[in-house]
């Protein structure tokens, strides 16, 4: 039984487990850390599209939920799909964090949601963190950012008033490099969107009576046709991050024309993993299990936006120049062990697509890669040829020697990290053969869950007991770990 001991006997417990962590510093290591870039001369431009909640499972092209995702599917076949890419802190804030920082939340300060609680006061993205944008701005390109920013604390008096309040503006200073905004820091009114747009202040936001990612597309295609030179600088690369909000709840606002895809659909056709609990006692779970097929509607309408988005690339003739990453925040457990939500080391919660495309030089495939949220920034800024520009304090690794095809590392794992959880609460470890969770309790002491993710797929047998060897191994990768990324966890338990 692996137990959590001394953090000097630790670290060299870790060094003589011979753990295949990479170095730190691997990210200077790129090839492609000079100019030109991968793919030419010239500098090609990023479009990332991270819908919220959509699992890793969801697209049809994984072979594993019911979801109609065509357009995907058809991206899927051009890229590099990675089949095994980690959301280390499977929550809103701490994705987008991780995603602009290259850091893990104990590093960049974003280990929660953004809201008015209390508690969550000290997440928020600070404003003189070196963001993938900065760098990018910095290097020539112009970026736009479209939909959920949910990177800032909100403060009174609140744009959005009540218990808990949790959209705030981000005026220009904290935009990070962005210059094109359309962008919310979380408005839940999928059918009402509501927006700050360009340069307008805090209290003139404008609302859309548009399904939002119906709405973002459109203003995605307005910024990469840039009609008459106006949206954008047509001189310069562009880098555009669309974050739709759909498909996260609230499902019921969806358009019908996805819905009829999936209404005479029984839910145990559209739930078809094992671990689902129809039987729960939770009326959340019974309620979510019951509106499975809003789920999938929303999947696929977020599939019919990406796919307008990418006809658009191809109308202007720029979709061979331009990277297209398709990813998200985290999962969606959907019924699975009895729970909704994320927030949780199950494949449904952690599990997130990965999808990157250039076309002629990033070999189309399916590939395992166990990519983590942090090493997106080093890795692009590799592909685009700005590795030498990677800030500083970076924890990702560059993986873009990888990602072209090329014999760059391979990380035997993955950390998990549960959002919130400073003192308590979990992490553990994403091999390509195991799930390892540690769960230090406040009253119950600590637990460890164990899954064989090749002979048990769905996760329903814990092993932690039967195969403690297993699970003290996986345990010191885990310290080794958050003693690499510094994590404030670790010495609250020793
Ligand atoms: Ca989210």
């Amino acid at each position: 039984m692996a137990v959590l001991t001394r953090r000097n006997f630790l670290k060299s417990t870790a060094a003589a487990a011979g753990l295949h962590l990479l170095p730190m510093g691997h990210r200077g290591a790129s090839a492609f850390a000079e100019s030109p870039p991968a793919g030419g001369a010239s500098r090609p431009n990023l479009l990332v599209v991270f819908p919220d909640q959509f699992r890793r499972q969801a697209p049809g092209f994984m072979g594993e939920d019911p979801a109609l995702t065509p357009n995907l599917d058809r991206f899927a076949a051009e890229s590099l799909a990675c089949t095994d890419a980690v959301s280390n802190c499977p929550l809103c804030s701490p994705f987008r964090a991780m995603l602009l920082t290259g850091k893990y939340p104990s590093a960049n300060g974003v280990t929660d949601n953004c809201s008015s609680r209390p508690y969550m006061a000290s997440s928020y993205l600070r404003a003189n963190e070196r963001c993938l944008s900065d760098v990018l701005a910095d290097s020539g390109y112009d970026l736009g950012y479209i939909g959920k920013w949910h990177l800032e604390h909100p403060e009174p008096p609140f744009v959005d008033p009540g218990p808990e309040a949790w959209d705030e503006y981000t005026p220009p200073e904290r935009r990070h490099g962005f210059s094109f905004w359309h962008s919310h820091g979380i408005y839940d009114n999928h059918l009402a969107p509501r927006y700050w747009v360009g340069d307008s202040p805090r209290d003139r936001p404008t609302t859309f009576y548009q399904w939002s990612p119906r709405h973002e597309a459109d203003v995605a295609i307005s910024y990469i046709r840039n009609e008459g030179g106006r949206v954008r600088d047509p001189a310069r690369p562009f880098a555009l991050f669309v974050a739709m909000n759909p498909p996260h709840p609230p499902w019921d606002m969806v358009p019908g024309e996805y819905v009829q895809r999936y209404a005479h659909l029984p839910v145990r056709d559209l739930l078809n993993r094992p671990n689902v609990d129809f039987d729960s006692t939770s009326g959340e779970v019974i309620s979510g299990i019951g509106s499975a097929h809003l789920y999938f509607a929303a999947v696929t309408g977020v599939d019919h936006q990406f796919g307008r988005i990418l006809q658009c690339l191809a109308d202007e003739g720029l979709a061979k120049d331009t990277i297209v990453v398709f990813t998200s925040d985290h999962g969606e457990m959907l019924g699975s062990h009895g729970r909704m939500g994320k927030m949780v080391w199950y494949e449904e919660s952690l599990g997130i697509p990965f999808i990157i495309r250039w076309p002629g030089v990033i070999r189309p495939r399916r590939d395992d890669l166990l990519l983590s949220v942090p090493d997106i920034m080093p890795s692009l800024l590799g592909l685009l040829g700005l590795g030498s520009r990677t800030p500083q304090g970076v924890q990702g690794i560059d993986l873009s020697e990888t990602i072209l095809g090329g014999s760059g590392p391979r990380p035997s794992s993955a950390l998990y990290i549960q959002a919130g959880a400073e003192q308590f609460g979990a992490r553990g470890v994403r091999t390509h053969l195991h799930t390892y969770a540690y769960n230090r309790s406040v009253r119950a002491g600590s637990s460890e869950l164990l899954f064989d993710n090749v002979h048990d797929p769905y996760q329903m047998k814990n092993l932690a007991r039967r195969d403690a060897a297993t699970a003290a191994g996986l345990h010191r990768e885990m310290i080794a770990w958050l003693e690499r990324i510094d994590d404030p966890w670790l010495k609250a338990g020793t």
